[in-house]
């Protein structure tokens, strides 16, 4: 007798074996019989006929770590079949190790995910033996194979960018620190190593600190997964294959794809013809190297809002969490100032309207107090806007040929990259600096668009895009 019986169904038992037809019996929770079971009964019988029956999938390459804390039950992950997930990816961790230095980063991960203020989530653990047992109180529905994350360790002891993670090369302290975190993540069960080469602070890092990190994953068993320098460049596939050969440690280079996307209807970084002779050659060699795919032409998209905000863009000075009408308030109250602030600087900086934004203070309660001036000054404010938004896409203009003179200076150093007259690292850094600038152009771009948009909203006009929640 069965607590379920599942009949007729294709079964591939995972193992690399052709299928087979074969009934499966359950038991308290767990596989009792697998084969001709025709007699036998069961409390629940399931029939999949012309359905196949398999392990649960593995997911190599998830966030799910992220959010797991408030979706706990995995429920998007089980109903594609997903029961165990790789995550830590791209070299964050975000939960674990937890330092003073990378601590709020966390917080404000935690806040952002419960929809709330930042005083009202704390975190009772720094190491992943912490953090797993958190999982474990709120029960979790689906395996999760953890990772150390190299940005969230870097952040955690050099601090974030502008506070010295912006620095290259660690000092020695600095360095057997971060060492020691992920020494420790690996005794307390961690599968290894991620790096995520074009984000704060790790894109700043040498390979040979990699290298040295990835050998003390190794040292316990330990794989690498990267989100690789340049993300789309054979360089940063070369330089893959150079942390995964120097350590040696198993190591996968994480979500390449059939091609990332087309730019002037050219298609943009290495095909993958050109990846897999670069593999087949290191594999030769017997460096233990993967990769895994994205089956789509792009990468992960999200809401407007999303780009347009950074987590720390979801609360106000004193941590607490901006409602869509606070937030409409700052943004009407600062409107000018911010757009004034962007024509100051050249190359507008990434977030640098919504910083002014948050920086601001907003006084609610005189605009209160005197609702006719509060639409009487919005009115001006609007007109102004306007003007300035004019007056700033023409300097708009100016940034882009700046970004121009920026583009020539990094297709001379890859001139010279390619004749051996720069290393590849240094080549990278300076691509990846051209192409958050370029990045940092285009969201500006979007600031205006946006900010048209919020003009639009206060002259009436509907607008159908804007929500916190992504
Ligand atoms: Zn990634």
């Amino acid at each position: 007798m069965f607590d379920i019986l599942i009949r007729n169904g294709r079964v591939i038992d995972g193992s690399g074996n052709p299928w087979f037809k074969a009934d499966v019996g359950i038991k308290n929770g767990k596989i009792d019989a697998v084969g001709n079971l025709a007699g036998e009964a069961a409390d629940r019988v399931l029939d999949a006929s012309g359905l196949v029956v398999t392990p649960g999938f593995i997911d190599p390459h998830s966030h799910t770590d992220w959010s797991i804390m408030k979706n706990n039950e995995a429920i998007s992950s089980l109903q594609q079949g997903v029961t165990t997930e790789y995550v830590g990816n791209c070299g964050g961790s975000r939960y674990f190790p937890i330092t003073e230095k990378n601590k709020r980063l966390a917080l404000m991960g935690m806040a952002d995910l419960f929809r709330t203020d930042l005083d009202k989530v704390s975190l009772d653990w720094s190491d992943f033996t912490g953090f797993k047992k958190k999982l474990d109180e709120i029960g979790i529905g689906v395996n999760l194979a953890c990772f150390v994350g190299h940005n969230t360790v870097r952040r955690g002891v050099m601090g974030e960018e502008d506070m010295g993670g912006e620095r290259p090369v660690p000092t020695d302290d600095e360095l057997e620190e971060m060492k020691r975190l992920v020494a420790e993540a690996m005794e307390q069960g961690c599968w290894g190593l991620t790096t995520g080469l074009v984000y704060k602070p790790g894109r700043n890092s040498k390979t040979e600190e990699v290298i040295e990190l990835c050998r003390v994953a190794a040292g316990y068993g330990g794989s690498y997964m990267s989100h690789i320098r340049g993300y789309r460049s054979l360089e940063g596939l070369k330089e893959f294959i150079e942390i995964a050969e120097k350590t040696p440690i198993r190591s996968v280079a994480s979500h390449q794809d059939v091609r990332m996307y087309a730019k002037n209807k050219q298609l943009v970084g290495p095909s993958l013809e050109e990846i897999l002779l670069l593999f087949d050659n290191a594999r030769k060699r017997s460096v233990e190297i993967y990769i895994d795919i994205l089956p789509w032409g792009g990468y992960s998209s999200s809401s407007m809002v999303s780009i347009l905000l950074e987590t720390k863009d979801h609360f106000d000075e004193n941590g607490k969490r901006l409602t869509l009408e606070r937030f409409m308030d700052q943004l009407r109250d600062n409107l000018s100032e911010s757009v004034r602030l962007s024509l100051s600087i050249p190359i507008f900086s990434r977030f640098q309207v919504k910083n002014n934004i948050s920086r601001s203070k907003i006084n609610v309660q005189t605009a209160e107090l005197n609702r006719q001036n509060t639409e009487n000054q919005l009115r001006k404010t609007i007109e102004q806007a306007y003007n300035d938004l004019v007056s700033a896409a023409k300097n708009h203009e100016a940034a882009l040929e700046q970004l121009r003179s920026m583009e020539r200076s990094y297709l001379d150093t890859e001139r010279k990259y390619e004749l051996g007259l720069v290393n590849a690292t240094d080549y990278l850094i300076e691509k990846n600096n051209f192409e958050n600038s370029r990045f940092s152009l285009t969201r500006a771009k979007y600031e205006y668009i946006f900010t048209f948009k919020i003009l639009d909203f206060y002259q009436g006009k509907p607008i159908t895009f804007l929500t916190m929640d992504g």
